[in-house]
């Protein structure tokens, strides 16, 4: 089996939803060993050219232009990694104006639910919290923790802004077709993140793969924190009946999360590895 070098094909910066700016991002992982770096913040690009301002200073440290797309099947959020991708390419800026109208009304929407549930309005420090980057409901989870409502974000996911709670408000997401359809006119890999994530069961999974693949897509993520070992197992076994690219990544948002870290997912070995057609050309 070839041997890798330390990579991580999914994470965030200030974006999206992720705490470090972009260069800051690029240290930070080329300090703790990674060679191979997939920036891919939620349903924005803008990351891109200062992270590879700062991979350009780094010796032998190879970045992938990626992207994070939020993305609807059968009324179900997906999220769809699209890596590898030309930033520009035809169709970025009129699929990513849309994403950015559909957050900002979203964020209206979220923050307006919240008040009727009692909290105060939240939208202006939700706002400030995403800066230029794209608002998500981490920026409300923050401003939560702010004013001391809940003690971690993770607590503010649990009581207002996780599946099914208040502010898990919806939106009208591009398709998951149109996702990969996307991705693949920037000609990127189009990959499933977390498949394990979505509260499907394995059966269904397999019809988000194959309506994937029918799109057009290319793989899934086999490893990510909080994959269990039966599960990496079954997801690896599934990207090789259906003859997938496997990829992994940490989806590193902050170096407050104790649970992640750059370059760090559960070890594996495969025959359909992601990096081999990603950088087919690259020696360790
Ligand atoms: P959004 O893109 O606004 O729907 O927010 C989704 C993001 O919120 C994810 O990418 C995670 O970073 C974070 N998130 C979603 N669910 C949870 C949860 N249950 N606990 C903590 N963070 C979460
Ligand atoms: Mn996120
Ligand atoms: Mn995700
Ligand atoms: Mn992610």
């Amino acid at each position: 089996m070839k041997q890798y070098p330390s990579y991580d094909l999914h994470c965030h910066s200030l974006a999206s939803d992720g705490v470090l700016a972009p260069d800051a991002l690029v240290h930070r992982a080329y300090e703790a060993g990674v060679r191979v770096l997939a920036l891919t913040d939620h349903d924005s690009l803008d990351g891109l050219a200062a992270a590879r301002e700062a991979a350009g200073a780094l010796d032998g440290f190879r970045l992938i232009d990626g992207i994070e797309l939020t993305c609807l099947w059968e009324r179900r959020v997906v999220h769809l990694l699209g890596l590898g991708v030309d930033p520009e390419a035809p169709g970025w800026a009129e699929y990513l104006a849309n994403l950015r109208r559909l957050r900002e009304e979203r964020a209206e929407r979220i923050a307006h639910k919240l008040v009727k549930a009692g909290l105060p309005d939240l939208l202006e420090v939700a706002r400030r919290n995403a800066g230029d980057g794209q608002i998500g409901r981490p920026h409300f989870a923050q401003a939560l923790v702010d004013m001391g409502r809940v003690s971690t974000a993770q607590q503010a996911f649990d009581c207002w802004l996780g599946r099914g709670k208040v502010g898990d408000v919806k939106a009208l997401w591009p398709t998951l077709e149109e996702a990969v359809a996307q991705v693949k006119r920037a000609r990127g890999f189009a990959v499933i993140a977390h498949p394990t994530k979505y509260n499907l069961t394995f059966s269904r999974l397999r019809t988000l793969v194959k309506d994937m693949l029918a799109a057009g897509g290319d793989g899934i993520e086999v490893s990510y924190p909080g994959v269990t070992p039966n599960h990496l197992r079954d997801l690896q076994l599934l990207a090789e009946r259906e003859a997938l690219w496997a990829s992994a990544g940490s989806d590193f948002h902050s170096p407050e999360q104790r649970w992640t870290a750059l370059g760090r997912f559960p070890a594996f070995k495969s025959t359909r590895h992601l990096l081999d057609v990603l950088i087919p050309n690259y020696t360790v």
